[in-house]
């Protein structure tokens, strides 16, 4: 596999990175996750324009400007003849003192991989996942904005360990008000007497560009998109329940902690999401 480092396509083996760099010492960074579809970027602005404003968030300048990022994803996804898969698009902060200030970083590093896609197993789109409550709280927007996707996790890799050991793929995790937010990886929406309801952006989340996209083929299909504050009653109480996310595309919940959604099958509403975000991914609009 080569791997774009810093405008060169390296062999995976050659592409590293210092101990030294802060992304290692801190998780001082940021990054995106983009899907290709038939050889096309899925929604190649959104996710370059989501980046820099994760950068812009943290004060990380990043070395290479958009369409130069944009062009860097082709040539890797050309040089590992990928033509459906998944890129990881990584800036980190670069090599400083053992210190937590990022403005002792001089150079920042840019790193690209494309790969194939780990997805959530057949079986679950087919029928249904069952996901839990975490006890972990997600982060508020107060003490680390939840739209900077930086390269620090850990919040959300407490709440899926949670998920593990409930023997269960995702979590759902409440805010600081005890409302919902979103999954550790995906963003949540529910269905109820036919409207769909989604957590709204003061509720704490990673402003998901697949939860965009769907709300938009949502209208076009000519369904109501609610964004509001949603409690666990209302998960509980919806008629269905499904995820969002690069990698999960739209997947249906069908049961969460004891409780089961609807009638504990995949609903029509998310069968029509699914199918209308499959037909959108290859469609000429897909590249945004
Ligand atoms: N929330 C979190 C915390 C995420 O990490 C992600 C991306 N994996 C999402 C939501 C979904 O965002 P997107 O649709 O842009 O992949």
């Amino acid at each position: 596999m080569k791997v774009w480092l810093a405008g060169k396509l390296v062999d995976q083996d050659d592409a590293r990175l210092s101990v030294f760099d802060h992304a290692t010492l801190y998780g001082d960074g940021v990054f995106e996750g983009i899907r290709i579809y038939n050889g096309r970027i899925f929604q190649r602005q959104t996710h370059v324009d989501r980046l820099f404003e994760s950068a812009r968030k943290i004060r990380l300048p990043i070395e290479q400007t958009k369409q130069e990022i944009v062009d860097a994803m082709y040539e890797t996804i050309a040089a590992n003849g990928i033509s459906d898969g998944y890129i990881r698009l990584v800036v980190t902060r670069g090599i400083g003192t053992l210190g937590l200030s990022p403005f002792k970083c001089t150079k920042p590093s840019t790193f690209i991989i494309a790969d194939s896609i780990v997805m959530y197993p057949q079986e679950m789109y087919d029928n249904g996942m069952a996901v839990i409550i975490a006890k972990t709280v997600r982060v508020s927007a107060d003490m680390l904005d939840p739209c900077i996707k930086s390269l620090n996790y850990l919040n959300n890799i407490c709440a899926k360990i949670e998920a593990i050991d409930a023997g269960v793929a995702e979590a759902i995790m409440l805010n600081v008000k005890g409302n919902v937010a979103e999954c550790t990886g995906d963003n949540i929406f529910i269905v109820k007497s036919g409207q769909i309801i989604t957590p709204d952006t003061d509720s704490g989340i990673l402003v998901g560009v697949t939860r965009g996209v769907v709300m938009s083929l949502a209208r076009e299909l000519g369904l109501t998109v609610i964004e509001q504050q949603v409690t666990p009653d209302d998960l509980r109480s919806a008629d269905e329940c499904f995820l969002t996310g690069t990698a999960a595309e739209v997947i249906a919940v069908t049961k969460i902690d004891e409780s089961i959604i609807g009638d504990g099958a995949v609903g029509e509403i998310t069968t029509k999401l699914l199918t209308a975000f499959r037909e959108f991914t290859t469609s000429d609009q897909a590249e945004g």
